[in-house]
């Protein structure tokens, strides 16, 4: 081994773990760091706190009053709790959060300070936002955007700053963040949902999406990680020879967590819950080195929060324990990437989860009309759903035979499937019996639903779960609003269009529930092709997809497309999400990072490639001609060349290979410039797509041969081995 390295390595092995303890018990402290609806009550007026509450439940603006007495009462507590600096906490276009740090400290006049926080502060801002992508929609020279206060999802303490989460919009009003059209598709669904649930139930108020997140990550010790300009760069390694062991044995999956690491979870989850971030589940994932934590679902808007705000932790906290954490949604080839599962579900103000089957009749007839208008949304907009996660990271797992395909089908599993064929298959009058308060549907003749949490697909993008539907197909580096915005906004559009559709059948005289029985048999019927229970990664299932007229599209730049088919912009447009203006500019967005992602990986293993592993390659090869020669000094020339002739074969595949790598990385850089030469934005994408990035491989097919040939003592870069099997 090396000796820059050893000592690495050597460094990874000293590494103790850091022991972590909570002072208390978790309820003692579970939100501590949170202004949350039970401090605001302490810190403002009732009058106050009542319009706070109304203008979160009913997002009603607020006036410059109540502004000021919460704006006031945040700072009270924030001052008390330490804080010196608040920022306005926003989503950017760019995968994570932003935010700008101002002091509460503000000169008095007479040469002092004073602490200082107005509700104008707390409500709105105008940070320098002329770097951050926007697509074109704001001019530089007029760089203007603002952040305003997003009251439903409340504000937190992060070391010694007050965050205060807030949505970005343009100077003209365009949604900059992943947070405005996120609560934009919320309101949408609460309102069809809320329509729909009266068909059986009149005193729903309100219906809310519901979000559980399941975020993977690796992690990997700081010093390895930090040898690997690769990973340091890009997130991921663009090369290395996978570990003779790697998750053959599927040992680690659910396995006894590593000490270092149990301390890393323990310190992330006791900050988390200061941050009221209600942190369920930890445990090992199935690749080495590869973890989970989970919380208890909570309102998506609040919960995506939640998640942002875990990320960023992990990060910080990673470092204490000498760890970094990999969010990329492929680090490693060879073995599991990482997901992000939506675990998605509505449910009402009365208690009831929509997705969830119920006792009576009627229960599950809602049950059945909310999965069966799920469905017919995922089918109308099966190619935007997965516009939504396509990220240049993500396009490793999709498609590549583990987590999701590249085609969105829904698994419903034995139960709701039965349900569904028997009520397309059966006529009106069958499904009918009369019960004593009149028609009763006899849904409950098709057995009771139980929670079918057995027969799970682990294949499937977006399955059925019991009382929810898991969009596994989300990257684990992405912000879930980009899903979420899409799924809600969909199921709003289809709810809406199914209303209208059985009210029509009302209005001329049909049964309420003959009605909606009638519409849900003609949604099963049309949105069937969605429907898919069998092994999502077969290569008969990508025909069969096709032929079922599925989108199928693999390359990330193209399923960007989907974001401007004439049926999304019609989505976003109906259901006041965004309009086609801010859909061009996100696209912009898209297909901009798409090309900076790859060009940058580009250039990492250009540099990789002509700094570490040719000259690497090469003084090892020059060592065994070395060798030859002073073999035919010593021995006559028959013996010599016989006991040279292993020497001589691997200084020539040397050769072979270091003329591949050079060749492919001219090749690569000369399909840079072509690429950089391409004014469109989307068709540079395409161009670093289809001839930019196939390169990867190639070039990365010959490093990993040199890899296995060269003397491990010269080698520089951490190996696979080193860098999963370390902790
Ligand atoms: P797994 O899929 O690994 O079995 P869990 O059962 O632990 O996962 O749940 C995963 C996530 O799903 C958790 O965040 C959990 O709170 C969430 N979840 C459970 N029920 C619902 C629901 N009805 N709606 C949304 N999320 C839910
Ligand atoms: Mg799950």
């Amino acid at each position: 081994m090396s000796t820059l390295r050893f000592r690495v390595v050597e460094k990874a092995f000293e590494k103790k773990a850091v022991e972590v303890h909570a002072s208390g018990k978790a309820s003692e402290f579970f939100a501590s760091k949170v202004f949350n609806r039970e401090k605001m009550f302490r810190y403002v007026s009732v009058k106050t706190f009542a319009k706070v509450e109304e203008s979160i439940e009913k997002g009603t603006p607020l006036d410059s009053q109540t502004a000021d007495e919460i704006a006031a009462g945040m700072k009270k507590w924030a001052l008390e709790m330490g804080a010196t600096h608040y920022t306005h906490w926003f989503h950017p276009l760019t995968e994570g959060t932003a935010e700008k740090h101002d002091a509460f400290a503000d000169p008095d006049g007479k040469g002092g300070v004073i602490e200082k926080f107005s509700g104008k502060l707390l409500t709105q801002q105008e940070p320098d936002a002329s770097s951050f992508p926007s697509g074109g929609i704001r001019n530089t020279f007029e760089a203007r955007g603002y952040t305003a206060w997003d009251p439903s999802s409340p504000a937190f303490i992060v070391d010694d700053t007050l965050c205060i989460p807030t949505i970005f919009i343009s100077y003209t009003g365009e949604s900059l963040d992943y947070k405005l059209p996120l609560l934009k598709a919320l309101e949408a669904v609460n309102k069809a949902a809320v329509d729909v649930c009266h068909y059986f139930d009149p005193n729903v108020k309100k219906v809310y999406a519901y979000l559980g997140w399941e975020q993977e990550y690796f992690l990997v010790d700081e010093g390895l990680y930090a040898a690997r300009p690769d990973l340091l760069l890009t997130g991921r390694t663009l090369m290395g020879h996978e570990s003779s062991k790697n998750q053959q044995l599927e040992d680690h999956y659910f396995g006894a967590i590593p000490t270092r690491v149990l301390e890393f979870m323990k310190e992330f989850e006791i900050e988390s819950w200061k941050l009221g971030i209600p942190l369920k589940t930890r445990h090992n994932e199935v690749a080495p080195n590869q973890f989970e934590a989970a919380p208890v679902f909570e309102e998506c808007n609040l919960s995506n929060d939640h998640n942002l705000m875990a990320m960023a932790l992990m990060r910080n906290v990673a470092r204490n324990h000498g760890f970094r954490v990999l969010l990329h949604e492929k680090p490693f080839k060879g073995i599991n990437g990482s997901g992000k599962h939506n675990n998605w579900s509505l449910g009402t103000d009365t208690g009831a989860l929509l997705m969830a089957p119920g006792k009576t009749p009627e229960e599950n007839l809602r049950f059945v009309t909310f999965v069966v208008n799920v469905l017919k949304a995922v089918y109308k907009h099966n190619a935007l759903l997965k516009a939504s996660i396509a990220s240049a990271s993500n396009a490793h797992r999709l498609g590549a035979n583990e987590a999701p395909p590249a085609i969105v089908s829904s698994f419903l599993g034995t139960q709701v499937s039965e349900v569904l064929d028997y009520l397309e298959k059966t006529d009106t009058n069958e499904i009918y019996i009369s019960g004593k308060q009149g028609f009763k549907l006899d849904i409950g003749r098709v057995p009771e639903l139980f929670l079918d949490n057995t027969d799970r697909n682990r294949t499937s993008p977006f399955a059925f779960t019991g009382n929810r539907f898991e969009f596994r197909a989300v990257g684990s580096e992405a912000n879930c609003a980009a899903g979420m915005l899409v799924l809600n906004a969909a199921v709003a559009e289809q709810l809406k269009d199914f209303k209208k559709e059985v009210d029509a059948k009302i209005a001329a005289g049909k049964d309420k529930f003959a009605a909606i029985v009638e519409v849900l048999r003609k949604d099963i019927k049309e949105s069937k092709a969605i429907h898919f229970d069998g092994n999502g990664y077969s290569e008969a299932w990508k025909v069969e997809a096709a032929k079922r007229g599925l989108d199928i599209e693999s390359s990330v730049p193209l399923m960007i497309d989907a974001y401007l088919y004439p049926s999304s912009v019609k989505l976003f447009e109906s259901t006041g999400v965004m309009t086609e203006k801010e859909l061009e500019a996100r696209n912009e967005v898209k297909w901009e990072t798409y090309t900076k992602k790859i060009q940058i990986e580009a250039r990492v293993l250009g540099d990789l490639t002509m700094n570490h592993i040719i000259p690497i390659a090469t003084r090892y090869q020059s060592s065994l001609i070395d060798n030859v020669y002073k073999l035919r000094d010593l021995y006559p020339a028959d013996k010599a060349s016989k006991m040279s002739f292993h020497n001589l074969e691997i200084i020539e595949e040397i050769s072979t290979h270091i003329s591949f790598i050079k060749e492919k990385t001219d090749e690569m850089i000369e399909a840079r410039k072509v690429a950089n030469h391409i004014e469109s934005e989307r068709e540079k994408a395409i161009a670093y797509h289809d001839t930019v990035f196939p390169l990867f491989d190639e070039i990365r097919y010959h490093v990993d041969k040199l890899e296995l040939l060269v003397d491990d003592e010269i080698w520089t870069l951490p190996k696979y081995r080193e860098l999963l099997f370390i902790r």
